[in-house]
């Protein structure tokens, strides 16, 4: 069986123990590769590495550097084909999907932070009759990056380009449930003409890869993507550390449908926004709510929508929706289902695992589910569930609504649907949320701020958010 290896120094390597885990193919649920179960010596051999690397690739100019971002994101968009097979494999997710979103906004994450830093600047104050401040801002050294499965190489690229992009050398951790196009990558960068070292890639689990590089007394920052739980454990182990930390946590998100909006617009972009990706965004809108007097006719339009989205195996040009990426996954949002019903929820459509013919009868399938009735402040719609479950409620008042939207602890993203300009505004503003989506969603701009409030993370990545988060400002002030 195929082993994936670690990427260190430049070079392919076997983890230090000799130990694997098993990958499993969500399509099918069977092992399908070998990933190294990296431990505390990985992490240290390429924090050595990464230590050698250091002097050389900050010492570079913001333009050697882009070039060589450049040349990553071109050999990524030249191996389209091999990536796209990889992600939609070891994800479960359809092909379309994969070739659509995932790798070329991987391609684009190289690209865009391939010119940043080129295009990079910092600040100077003067001070009337006083003097002049100027800022540099410097790479902080050797940096942690630790992404989540739901979308493997595009997020693991959107943290790694801008920290590479701004001159620090980087120790990767992709996802243990996902890890196989970060491995690939490894070829890529190879043919870069990165200097070895520079990216150094570990896979393994989060208790021992992840934990050895967060403890890591010389990996000074962390940027991490994942959920609430875990990131509450990496600032509590960071923190006393002193180490810079970013960390992009969970959401439940609310999509706010007042009446007078474009129905046919928001019901084909609600449809996606519940259930792209298997509902496996951290920006998907899982909590609907509806303005009264439209209620019943979202509820009959949606509802036929839904239950028509095809379910199948990845590879299959038909598929709206693959397959959940792994079975404790699927047995999670099974049991959120179970306990919708308990809470008196009743099921719309779907709610059920869905068994395919063979070779896929055994993989992670769940037909997107829509249950209504529910109350506001209930486990199912407080608790993230990351699956194809939404929620619909009825709203009478805006008032009621934006009570409803930011009653729990996360916020991360917002969707409102109305063509009244003063009250899409107005409840932008006020509901609790770091992105916020008018009449659409998912649209996405590299340059703006990227994160969540409250539970939802700390910091925020994208654009010079993320060259100033892998940055340490210096100012210094010279008097008249
Ligand atoms: P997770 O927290 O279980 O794992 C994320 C990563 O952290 C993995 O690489 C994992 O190995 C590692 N990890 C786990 N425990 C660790 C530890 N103790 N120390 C260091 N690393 C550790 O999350 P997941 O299940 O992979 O991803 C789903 C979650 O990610 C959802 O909550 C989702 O909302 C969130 N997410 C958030 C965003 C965002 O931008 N805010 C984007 C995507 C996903």
């Amino acid at each position: 069986m195929k082993r994936i290896q670690n990427f260190i120094n430049g070079e392919y390597c076997d983890p230090q123990a000799g130990n694997y885990i098993d990958n499993v193919e969500p399509a099918t649920g069977e092992v399908y590769c070998l990933i190294p179960d990296s431990t505390e010596e990985d992490v240290a051999m390429a924090v050595a590495a990464a230590e050698k690397a250091f002097p050389i690739w900050s010492g570079m100019t913001g333009e050697e550097r882009g070039a060589i971002l450049m040349r990553i994101s071109l050999g990524i968009e030249k191996r389209m084909d091999e990536f796209v097979a990889a992600e939609s494999r070891d994800n479960g997710k359809p092909l379309s999907l994969a070739a659509h979103v995932d790798i070329p906004r991987a391609v684009s994450n190289f690209h865009f932070f391939a010119t940043a830093a080129e295009h990079v600047s910092s600040e100077s104050h003067y001070m009337e009759g006083v003097g002049v401040n100027y800022t540099t801002r410097k790479p902080i050294g050797i940096v942690g990056c630790i992404s989540p499965w739901n979308l493997p190489l595009y997020l693991f690229s959107w943290k790694i380009a801008p920290a590479l992009a701004s001159g620090n050398c980087v120790i990767a951790k992709p996802s243990e449930i996902t890890p196989y196009t970060a491995y690939l990558l490894g070829e890529v960068i190879k043919e870069s003409g990165m200097p070895a070292g520079v990216l150094n890639i570990i896979h393994g689990t989060g208790q021992y890869a992840g934990d050895a590089i967060v403890k890591h007394p010389k990996i000074k920052a962390i940027s991490f993507t994942g959920g609430t739980k875990t990131g509450e454990y990496i600032a509590r182990t960071a923190a006393p550390m002193f180490k810079k930390l970013s960390l992009e946590l969970g959401g439940k998100n609310p999509n706010i449908i007042f009446a007078d909006c474009d129905f046919d617009e928001m019901i084909k972009t609600t449809v996606r926004s519940s259930f792209a990706n298997q509902g496996q965004i951290c920006l998907c809108g899982s909590r609907i709510f509806v303005e009264r007097s439209l209620y019943d006719k979202f509820k009959t339009a949606f509802v036929e929508r839904v239950s028509k989205l095809t379910v199948s195996h990845p590879t299959d040009p038909n598929a709206k929706m693959g397959a959940v990426v792994s079975e404790p996954h699927m047995e999670k949002v099974l049991s959120y289902i179970e306990l919708a019903k308990q809470e008196g929820g009743t099921v719309l459509t779907g709610g059920n695992r869905v068994h395919l013919e063979a070779p896929y009868n055994n993989g992670f399938y769940i037909a997107p589910t829509v249950i209504e009735g529910l109350a506001y402040d209930c486990r199912t719609n407080q608790e993230e569930i990351f699956g194809p479950v939404v929620t619909i409620t009825p709203f009478d008042t805006e008032e009621e609504a934006l009570m409803m939207a930011n009653s729990t602890v996360y916020g991360l993203s917002a969707t409102v649907w109305t063509s009244d300009l003063k009250r899409a505004h107005r409840v932008a503003d006020n509901v609790q949320a770091g992105i916020v989506w008018l009449n659409c969603w998912l649209v996405r701009d590299l340059r703006t701020p990227f994160g969540g409030v409250k539970a939802s993370g700390v910091g925020r990545e994208g654009g010079w958010e993320a060259m100033r988060f892998f940055t340490e400002a210096k100012n210094v002030l010279v008097t008249f």
